[in-house]
């Protein structure tokens, strides 16, 4: 038999040595990835004719950092094994509070220059979901939503009914003006003339009254996530449309519409012109193409969005999760204020197309 060297001994034992080393790192990482749940979260701020062009660098900065804030937020209530409800209401407050979004301060104006806010908030495990609509006086809507789904036996309340059933929660009542802010009301006296010039000079009004959606609404807020124990969850918080009269209601807090979460489909929160999300469902009919059709969520949402609002004139956009963690976030405007953040990928911010 051939003598091995000294120095080739050596060689041979560094070798054998390294590589059970690799092998037991490969192993564990395996091991880990394996057992560990996902956990992910997406949010958006809303969709519409949002152009870079628009933007300062200073504006643009602040409206990401912003919306990294909210879906750190929800990640970290996640993270530290929060519930997927949970996260979605800490992720929304942030939004809700901060004036950049139509929601909380920040919501547009009404007709009437006041403000009137919709939210829906929705659990995949069971399908419980709680909702209120038209309210004035409530800071934070996604939690009296979460309160309606938690502590009554109803599912949507409206105005003020919704306000008493508040403050029987012990949620305080806040003055309407709270809400208020200089470029919303811009945009209402900008609204208002627009709508006055359509009328005198014989324009489609309806055509007029579209285009203005577009334009001034943008900013709802929404969020999707999936726990560490599997569950998906929905929420929705809006002020809804510009200069909006007669106690309009929008889809934000119409379960199936702006938001839908099921376990054995995915969790959707849409924003955009909401009479044609009421008019085609748009969150449920995303979430039963994933269920009977066998379909992802990135084909089904992109169907939705692309083959059926876009068609007959219906704007706007929805985030989508599932119960792996896939997010998908189609829409078929400029641009839709978005971010996610999951167990195996960082933080993504994001404004305009194709980004
Ligand atoms: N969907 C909301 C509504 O129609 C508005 C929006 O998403 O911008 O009330």
């Amino acid at each position: 038999m051939k003598k091995i060297s000294f120095y080739q001994r050596v060689a041979i034992g560094l070798l054998s040595f390294f590589s059970v080393i690799n092998i037991s790192v490969a192993e564990q990482k395996h091991a880990t990835e394996a057992s560990a749940q996902p956990i992910a979260i997406a949010i958006h701020g809303g969709a519409g004719t949002i152009e870079k062009a628009k933007f300062t660098p200073e504006r643009e900065n602040a409206y990401r950092a912003k919306l990294k804030q909210a879906v750190e937020t929800g990640y970290s209530v996640l993270d530290n094994g929060g519930s997927s409800i949970d996260a979605v209401t800490a992720a929304i407050n942030i939004l809700e509070n901060s004036p950049f979004f139509n929601a909380g301060k920040g919501a547009v104006y009404t007709f009437d220059e006041t403000h009137e806010m919709d939210a829906s908030i929705m659990f995949g495990k069971n399908r419980q979901a709680g909702a209120v609509s038209g309210v004035k006086r409530i800071e934070n809507p996604i939690n009296l939503a979460r309160l309606v789904m938690d502590e009554s036996v109803h599912v949507m309340l409206s105005g003020q009914g919704a306000e008493q059933f508040a403050q029987s929660q012990g949620l305080a009542l806040v003055d309407n003006k709270i809400f208020d802010t200089e470029h919303r009301y811009k945009s209402l006296l900008n609204a208002k003339e627009k709508m006055k010039k359509a009328k005198q000079n014989n324009k489609d009004y309806r055509a007029a009254h579209d285009a203005l959606n577009v334009e001034y609404k943008v900013g709802t807020v929404g969020a999707v996530a999936l726990d560490a124990q599997g569950n998906i969850a929905a929420g929705t918080s809006t002020g809804g449309m510009t200069n909006k009269r007669f106690g309009r209601i929008g889809d934000a807090p119409v379960i199936g519409a702006g938001t839908f979460a099921d376990n054995r489909s995915c969790a959707v929160s849409a924003t955009g012109h909401g009479e044609y999300f009421i008019r085609y469902n748009v969150a449920a009919d995303i979430c039963a193409r994933v269920q009977y059709q066998n379909k992802s969520i990135a084909q089904a949402g992109k169907e939705v969005i692309d083959e059926v609002l876009m068609p007959v004139g219906g704007t706007g956009g929805v985030i989508i999760i599932d119960t792996q963690g896939n997010i998908s976030m189609p829409f078929n405007t400029k641009g839709m204020y978005r971010a996610k953040k999951t167990s195996t990928t960082p933080t993504y911010v994001g404004i305009f197309a194709n980004e």
